[in-house]
């Protein structure tokens, strides 16, 4: 299985595309957005004008968009790949989505004899541009074992979460931890500042005692404590606001349906609302800092 399809080439696809070009696989891909698209052709990806040019011929398609309804819009439907898709292609979907919207999807696409997977990502964008992405997936672990080479091309870490959907519950409820430890992780340093420490210092203190989590030690919020990290070039790219504040309301979603308390939870899917409410949706999700330290 050499020759594939990807859609949507924002912030993770991109990247992701790219590492399974390095790793021989033949990639086409399409994305709706121009500069999406501009930006794919000038890091090397061949990318096609349609969805239905892009999808012939291939053996596997995997789709990395931003929330259910495009998933189930890109793959539904009259116009959708379940109609484009070359017969028995490997179907592989990394957004991060509603995991009913998945179960949806995937029930829709084995009825029409094709095997598909949930394969949700940890990792961010530098993640997805070492090609050191942790997958977590829903689905037949057979087909699991089918897609593991392009998944081995673009991650480090493959989890077999269970079936369908399952890799979507994981993902929420990484993130659901993400968002917590960052907005923590903002409030100490915005603490630490407050009362005249050196943000740099305080957060070397920090990797090296009990409050140490991934936001300060990969993804430092303040901006010129860490060199790379989005906090360092204004919030530009990176995860997006937005995108976190969704994947808040699936996990209080998920919270509801099944009578879960996460109190946490649902204080840090308000607060991103807010953080987005006042014009900081497109901002990189450790921009939060902006929300608790003093101006
Ligand atoms: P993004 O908005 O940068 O990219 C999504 C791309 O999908 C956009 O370029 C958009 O134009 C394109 N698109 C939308 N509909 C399409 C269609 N029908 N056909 C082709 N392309 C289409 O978002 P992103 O940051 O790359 O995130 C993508 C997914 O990965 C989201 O579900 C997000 O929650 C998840 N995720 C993101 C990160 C991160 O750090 N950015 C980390 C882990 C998971």
């Amino acid at each position: 299985m050499r020759k594939v399809a990807f859609l949507g080439i924002g912030n993770m696809g991109n990247p992701m595309a790219l590492n399974l070009n390095k790793a021989g696989f033949e990639v086409q891909a399409f994305d709706v957005s121009e500069g999406a698209k501009k930006a794919g052709r000038q890091a090397g990806l061949n990318v096609l004008e349609d969805v239905a040019s892009c999808v012939k011929d291939v053996e596997v398609i995997i789709s990395m968009l931003p929330a259910s309804q495009y998933v189930e819009d890109l793959y539904l439907g009259e116009e959708g790949l379940i109609n484009l898709a070359p017969q028995g292609a490997l179907l592989i979907d990394c957004s991060t989505i509603a995991a009913k919207s998945s179960q949806k999807v995937a029930e829709a696409a084995e009825a029409a004899g094709f095997s598909m997977i949930d394969a949700p990502v940890s990792g961010g964008t530098a993640g997805a541009a070492g090609g050191t992405l942790t997958f977590m997936v829903g689905g037949d672990q057979a087909v699991l074992e089918k897609a593991r080479p392009l998944l081995e091309a673009m991650g480090k870490k493959i989890f077999y979460a269970g079936p369908s959907g399952s890799g979507q519950v994981a993902k929420i409820c990484n993130n659901m931890l993400l968002a917590i430890h960052m907005i923590g992780s903002s409030e100490a340093l915005a603490l630490g500042h407050a009362n005249g420490m050196d943000t740099s210092v305080l957060s070397e203190i920090l990797l090296q005692s009990s409050g140490r989590n991934w936001s300060l030690e990969l993804y430092n919020p303040w901006p010129g404590v860490q060199e790379g990290v989005p906090a360092s070039r204004d919030y530009q790219g990176g995860f997006a606001v937005d995108l976190m504040a969704k994947d808040l309301s699936l996990s209080q979603e998920a919270a509801l349906a099944s009578n879960t308390s996460t109190p946490l939870g649902a204080l840090a899917r308000n607060l991103y609302r807010m953080h987005s409410q006042n014009g900081n949706g497109r901002l990189d999700f450790s921009s939060i800092l902006n929300l608790v330290k003093d101006a």
